[in-house]
């Protein structure tokens, strides 16, 4: 409502609305809302009703909002639970239905400005402030065991080349961390730098690989013995993860807190709530959906909103400028828009070799 509109009704505002002086009146914005959506604040006689409107303050007004967002989800479920028998049966709609709760319709992180910003040295301190749990993990394995196996390559791999390593520093990172272990030279460069080449799109089907978001790396391919991939706050049993978080000096509430949201299956919840402990932020104002975001808003944080703040606005419309229609269609699987499941198969049954 207007200033003029809660001044005139400053006094009822003030002897209806419970813990507000006239004073907290006129530092409050009001809301004036349809009485059915404010019927559990006037059951509790908490706000002020006029001509069958309420007057909500902003402190209440969340309620509001959250209580409208539950009545229609709830309703388009129903919809949904009765619509889905007759789109099930049609063979048309099954593929797109399946991969519907894997997709991921944000930036693919594929187009970096930042290409070759970033130098080989600088990747072991960024991996402490700046990666999310799951990369700063694979990368303490593979600086530990000199060698990460497939899924982790590929993981890690997309990852930093999402925050900007060219295809060069790429091989001579993995490699110079490979040779340090059982890998000779040679066999890295007739085995594992082709699979690197792979996901620069310079090899096979030339397709630009995109880094993996939570989603794909929460859902799909669980790590096994000796992987290092996947998601911490998902794969990792709840001690190690403690005994991990205590590690990197995440305070006791703090790894409480994290626990919680674990056990409650609020994995991107938890990595934000680590986010909000390891960069000392109350909240962190997004919403957490993919690793190369985590490590984007991170250096923007770090950085104070400048370095990256271009790049980020850059990377969102390049990605629409050079296909909207493929950008809401981006399913986070490390493809391209004309690249078939089969085709992927294909393509993660040939990077085996541990
Ligand atoms: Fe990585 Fe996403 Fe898991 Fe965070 S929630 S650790 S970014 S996969």
């Amino acid at each position: 409502i207007s200033e003029d509109v809660k001044n005139e009704l400053a006094n009822e505002l003030s002897a209806s609305t419970p813990g507000f002086s006239m004073i907290k009146v006129k530092e409050q914005q009001f809301y004036k809302v349809g009485l059915a959506d404010a019927v559990d604040l006037f059951r509790a006689r908490r706000v002020f009703i006029k001509d069958g409107f309420a007057y909500v303050p902003l402190k209440e007004i969340d309620a509001i909002v959250l209580n409208n967002y539950r009545t229609k989800l709830s309703k388009a479920l129903a919809l949904t639970a009765r619509s889905l028998p007759s789109i099930q049966s049609d063979e048309r709609l099954q593929p797109l239905l399946n991969h519907l709760s894997h997709s991921y319709v944000g930036p693919d992180y594929s187009v970096q400005k930042n290409t070759g910003k970033i130098s080989l040295e600088q990747i072991d301190s960024l991996s402490v402030k700046s990666f999310p749990l799951c990369m700063r993990q694979l990368h303490r394995a593979l600086r530990d065991n000199h060698h990460l196996r497939h899924g982790g390559r590929m993981q890690y791999g997309l990852f930093l080349k999402g925050i900007g390593l060219t295809l060069e520093q790429a091989l001579e990172f993995w490699k110079k961390e490979f040779i340090r272990g059982k890998v000779d030279p040679d066999k890295f460069d007739k085995g594992y730098a082709y699979s690197i080449r792979h996901n620069y799109g310079k090899e096979g089907k030339r397709t630009d690989y995109t880094p993996y978001c939570c989603m794909k790396i929460i859902m799909s391919n669980p790590p096994s013995q000796g992987d290092y991939h996947g998601c911490p706050f998902r794969h990792s049993d709840p001690e190690l993860l403690k005994q991990k978080l205590q590690l990197y000096k995440i305070p006791p509430s703090g790894i409480t807190q994290i626990l919680e949201l674990v056990k409650g299956m609020h994995y991107q919840l938890a990595c934000q709530k680590y986010f909000e402990l390891t960069h000392d932020v109350d909240d962190i104002g997004f919403s957490l959906n993919h690793p190369n975001q985590y490590f984007t808003e991170s250096q923007k944080l770090l950085s104070g909103g400048k370095e990256l703040k271009k790049e980020l606005s850059n990377s969102g419309s390049s990605h629409q400028k050079s296909n909207s229609q493929e950008s809401m269609n981006s399913n986070c699987t490390p493809t391209s828009s004309n690249t078939t499941d089969a085709e992927l198969e294909g393509l993660e049954a040939y990077f085996t070799e541990d």
